[in-house]
Order: structure tokens, then C-alpha cells, then sequence
């Protein structure tokens, strides 16, 4: 195979991170990402002999590993509601070269899950939470769950040993604006690193536009209104979130400001669906099928070629070209699927 740093797609950028979605089950129905109204008890999800099984998944990773993948992310769905999912993990972390091997939840199977998790071998976890508010969060989540749910998941992971933990909320206009110094506030005390999302229009389900965007701008001048934080440095290249810490010295909070401020240029990133797809950007509308190859009787040689040709044609950068024109409506994949 070639040699890790010579593979970098059509505007020089290497493939760092894998996302992988094991499932695109939910036990929520967030508004953004799996409207209720579209999503119920007719919805049909894929079929178990669809998905990939994690030898598949490993294959996969252990190529990618080889071309430079550095950091790998289990999401979905909800990946806790993958059956076995710790067997997939424990097999994962031993993979050498996967520097970081984490997992994003809701949260709501934590208190089961959170010790197995850290003892099959992830290293950090991020928790998504939306508003500390029962009643915003419960229209968020659309199976009114409870925040104190949550919550608890959040304890379960700092007992299991997660610490710092990191919290996702994704932040739309008029919905829950006004939970975000509570939400800091909050996270702040309790030393985990809190991180706001622009609301972004992934997918083609949420209604998304511009005016529910609540700019990174206007988030970091809410904080400062009572919290002064001033700006840090990325910790690596790639990050996608815009990093600041207190001034008083008493942690810091990410901003990832993907509509407002694009960060195609640093995408380092390559997702992997639930059925076996290979998407080169979040707002993708096709993929490149691996599954196909995996259940022919190609060789894995054939297969390392096909995900080292998908990588070297890359040339992705949605959410610039999105600021140019930004009522353009294409065809793309959920985030459910493709995971966050
Ligand atoms: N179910 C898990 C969860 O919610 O953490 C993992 C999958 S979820 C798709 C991954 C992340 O994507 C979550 O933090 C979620 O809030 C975020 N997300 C989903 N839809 C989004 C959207 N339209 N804009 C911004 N973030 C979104
Ligand atoms: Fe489920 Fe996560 Fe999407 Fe919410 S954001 S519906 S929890 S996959
Ligand atoms: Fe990466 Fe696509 Fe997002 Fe740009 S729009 S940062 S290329 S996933």
C-alpha cells in the first residue's frame, strides 16, 4: 500500500478521521435530524442483513488505518442501540494506529452501557444535549424524554472513568437560544467541555434555512455577556471546533461554526453508513458502495484500491460553496445515515 502521507484527495487534504454509523435506529426523533412526522412506526428502517457486520466494519477500518486514519468516531443513529456494540469496540481498539477510538450518544443508554464502553475500550465519549430546559428539550428530542435522563447518562460516564466528557447542543433560532448561558453555565461547573453546533442542513427533512442558523458569532457574544472567554488554539489540524476558554481560568467550550464559517479546507474526514456506503463529505448524495465489494469475491486488494480511488477524487467543500449560495437545495443524504 502506499505510503500513509502521499494519500491527500484533489485539494491536498489527507484522510485522518473515520465516522462510522452502525446503525440508523433512533430511540429519539430529534427536529433537526429524524423528524417524528416522517419517521414513525411505519418508517422502515435497514434490515439487519443490510448493515454491516463488524468484520466488515474492521476490514474497512484496518485499510483506513493503513492510508492514515488516526481518530475513529462510532455514531449513527443512536450506537448504543447497535446489539454487541462493545464486542465491535473491543476488536476496534486493538487495531494499531487508531490513536482515538469515540463514541456520540443521546446519552439515554449510559446508565446501562457507560462502564462496559470504557472497559471494551473507547477513549472519550460526547453526550449530545440540547437545553437543560424540560420542556424545550422534550419538543427537541420528540420522544419526550426527560433532560434528568440524560443527565444521568452523563453521571454514569463520569463514573465509568470519561472525563472531561464532551456535550453536543445544537443551537436553532427561537428554539433554544435561550438555554445557552444556562447550558454553560452548567457544564462549566461541572468541567466538561461543552460544544455548540451551528445548526446545519444536513440532509433534506428538518426544514432547515438560514434564519434558524444562531451564528458561532452570536453564540460567543451571548456567553461573554456573563462568562468572558477569549479564543485558544486547535489542538491538532482538522478540528472542526473553534476552541475558548474562560478567562477565569476554569475551562473551556467549542464552537463549531460550520455554516458561518466553514472549515472545508482542513476536512480530514470520511464517513462510513450503515449499509456499507463511503461518504467523503457529510453533505454527500452518493457513496461509494463497499459492501459490494466485501460480499464479492474480490480480492481486498481491489478493495483497497476502490477506498484509496474514492479518497484521491475527493474534492468536497459543500459548506463553502454553500456561503456563496446559500439557498441551494441539492439532493443529500440524512445525518442519521450518514452520522454526525
Ligand atoms: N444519536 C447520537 C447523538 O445524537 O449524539 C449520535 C448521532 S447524531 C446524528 C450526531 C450529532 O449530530 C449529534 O450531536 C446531533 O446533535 C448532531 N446533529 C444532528 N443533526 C444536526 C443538524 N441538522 N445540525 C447540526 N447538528 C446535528
Ligand atoms: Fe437520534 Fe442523534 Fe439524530 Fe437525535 S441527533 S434523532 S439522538 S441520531
Ligand atoms: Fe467536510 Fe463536507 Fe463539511 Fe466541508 S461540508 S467540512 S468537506 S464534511
Amino acid at each position: 500500500m502506499e505510503n500513509k502521507s502521499k494519500i491527500t484527495d484533489k485539494l491536498s487534504r489527507p484522510v485522518k478521521d473515520l465516522r462510522i454509523s452502525v446503525t440508523d435506529r433512533c430511540n429519539f426523533r430529534c427536529t433537526y435530524c429524524m423528524p417524528e412526522q416522517i419517521y414513525g412506526h411505519r418508517y422502515e428502517f435497514i434490515n439487519k442483513s443490510s448493515l454491516l457486520t463488524f468484520e466488515e466494519i474492521i476490514t474497512i477500518t484496518e485499510i483506513l488505518v493503513e492510508m492514515g486514519v488516526q481518530k475513529v468516531r462510532l455514531t449513527g443513529g443512536e450506537p448504543l442501540l447497535r446489539y454487541k456494540i462493545e464486542d465491535l469496540i473491543s476488536t476496534l481498539s486493538k487495531i494499531p494506529g487508531i490513536k482515538e477510538l469515540t463514541l456520540t450518544t443521546n446519552g439515554y443508554l449510559l446508565p446501562k452501557k457507560a462502564e462496559e464502553l470504557k472497559k471494551s475500550g473507547i477513549d472519550r465519549i460526547t453526550v449530545s444535549l440540547d437545553s437543560l430546559n424540560n420542556e424545550i428539550f422534550k419538543k427537541i428530542n420528540g420522544r419526550n424524554v426527560d433532560v434528568s435522563k440524560v443527565l444521568k447518562g452523563i453521571e454514569a460516564a463520569e463514573k465509568a472513568g470519561f472525563n472531561p466528557i464532551k456535550v453536543n447542543c445544537v443551537v436553532e433560532k427561537g428554539i433554544n437560544e435561550n438555554s445557552i448561558l444556562e447550558m454553560a453555565e452548567y457544564f462549566k461547573a461541572k468541567g466538561h467541555i461543552l460544544r455548540f453546533i451551528e445548526f446545519m442542513d444536513v440532509g433534506t427533512l428538518n426544514q432547515w434555512n438560514l434564519n434558524k442558523v444562531v451564528s458561532s458569532k452570536e453564540i460567543v457574544k451571548i456567553i461573554n455577556s456573563k462568562m468572558p472567554i477569549e479564543p485558544i488554539n486547535p489542538t491538532y489540524f482538522g478540528e472542526v471546533a473553534s476552541r475558548y476558554q474562560y478567562k477565569d481560568g476554569s475551562g473551556e467550550i467549542g464552537i463549531i461554526s460550520s455554516v458561518t464559517q466553514p472549515f472545508c479546507g482542513n476536512c480530514t474526514r470520511l464517513r462510513l453508513s450503515p449499509e456499507g456506503n463511503l461518504f467523503t463529505c457529510l453533505f454527500s448524495n452518493t457513496g461509494t458502495d463497499v459492501k459490494k465489494f466485501l460480499r464479492s469475491n474480490k480480492s481486498k486488494k481491489e478493495l483497497e484500491s476502490l477506498i484509496k480511488k474514492t479518497w484521491l477524487a475527493r474534492k468536497d467543500k459543500y459548506s463553502i460553496d454553500r456561503s456563496s449560495n446559500p439557498d441551494k437545495s441539492t439532493k443529500k443524504v440524512e445525518m442519521y445515515h450518514i452520522g454526525g
